[in-house]
């Protein structure tokens, strides 16, 4: 254990960091979009399986002994979890965090917005696929639109500054509204990442031809605003990002045509404490049992350690290197594992 005490952090074999942790504090959510949540049923994770507040900040401190310093809490809908500033005020406290971020739909956001700012969150992503409403009732099976607007609006007016919105692009459902998206983002002040439609486990209705490519989404962006330049930059961010010749910078996310595993330092905690060390990974290590059976946190950091020192995960680019490409997780699989979810180990 020596070697990762404070500032060294555990390398996987391809030499990638353990830095960068997904929190997804609850599966449930209060949105049904068709590229993750397409079913009717789900099998829902036990209750009695989730991790409390004070669990979750255990495991998150010794996670932060071994070099995580980023992390983003997610789900599910994360603001669906009851009391979420409260675990935002325990992981603010523990000071080897210097990126403490949310990913949410937004629908709540409005009414937790100040709480969460209050309770010491950094950085707020919301997702939003489109600005009609009548599509987005189609896309997510809700009628909550103008609640996501204002959840954005009531972000930026709490006091969070680089508000990013990202926006998974679709081949018929909305690569129309990529210029829309942009300049809305300019409206609001926000940053605009458009994604890449994934493979992930829950999205039992991918196929290749509905992929709008980043190649793609530059060609149209650029007929419409001229030249776009890349930003130059260092960094293990996924998106790429780009600016038009006003200066509006934005993002894309290319993990399905562009992968980006060679700097992955990001695994993902479920809520129910199993740690998967990439978002394709069929396994996962099991840290509930470990923490509720009464284990030491030495005894807890060597399975992490362990766990992290023989990933060998590039899950993007072996899909992308597959001939034929179909779904990567059958529904009858997925019911009976719930954890290949996406909606269950976050986004
Ligand atoms: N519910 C929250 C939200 O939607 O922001 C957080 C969890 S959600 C799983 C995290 C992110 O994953 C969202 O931005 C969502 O758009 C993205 N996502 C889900 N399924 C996807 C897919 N098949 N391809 C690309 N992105 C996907
Ligand atoms: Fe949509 Fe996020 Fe809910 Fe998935 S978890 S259905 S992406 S809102
Ligand atoms: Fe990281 Fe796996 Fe995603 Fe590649 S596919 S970027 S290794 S989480």
């Amino acid at each position: 254990m020596e070697r990762f005490a404070e500032g060294h952090f555990a390398t996987d074999l391809f030499g990638r960091p353990l830095r960068n942790l997904r929190l997804s504090v609850t599966d449930r959510c209060n949105l049904r979009c068709q590229y993750c949540m397409p079913e009717e049923e789900y099998v829902w994770l036990p209750r009695e399986d989730l991790l409390t507040f004070d669990e979750l900040g255990r495991l998150v401190g010794i996670f932060a002994e071994l070099g995580i310093d980023k992390v983003r809490l997610t789900g599910g809908e994360p603001l669906m979890r009851r009391d979420l500033p409260a675990l935002v005020r325990r992981l603010a406290q523990i000071s080897r965090i210097k990126d403490l971020a949310l990913t949410t739909n937004g629908v709540l956001l409005a009414e937790q917005a100040q709480a969460l700012y209050d309770a010491g969150l950094h950085r707020v992503t919301v997702s939003l696929d489109t600005l009609r409403p009548e599509r987005f009732k189609a896309l997510t099976r809700r009628d909550s639109h103008d609640r996501v607007l204002s959840g954005i609006t009531a972000a930026i007016q709490a006091g969070f500054k680089g508000v990013k919105i990202d926006s998974v692009i679709t081949r018929g459902v909305n690569e129309d509204e990529l210029v829309d998206l942009l300049e809305y983002g300019k409206q609001v002040g926000a940053e605009v990442r458009f994604i890449e439609y994934m493979d992930v486990g829950g999205a039992t209705r991918w196929s290749m031809d509905k992929v709008v490519s980043r190649a793609e989404m530059l060609d149209v962006l650029g007929r419409r605003y001229g030249r776009i330049e890349p930003v130059v930059e260092v960094t293990t961010a996924p998106a790429e990002r780009f600016a038009l010749p006003d200066g509006t910078v934005f993002g894309i996310i290319a993990s399905t045509t562009a992968p980006f595993c060679q700097n992955c330092d990001r695994s993902r905690l479920t809520a129910d404490g199993m740690w998967y060390l990439c978002l394709y990974a069929l396994n996962g290590v099991d840290l509930r049992k470990p923490l509720r059976g009464g284990e030491s946190k030495e005894e807890i950091k060597s399975l992490i350690v362990s766990g992290w020192t023989r990933r060998r995960d590039r899950g993007a680019e072996e899909r992308k290197e597959l001939r034929v490409r179909a779904v990567f997780v059958e529904k009858e699989r997925l019911r009976k594992d719930p954890h290949l979810e996406m909606h269950t180990r976050g986004g």
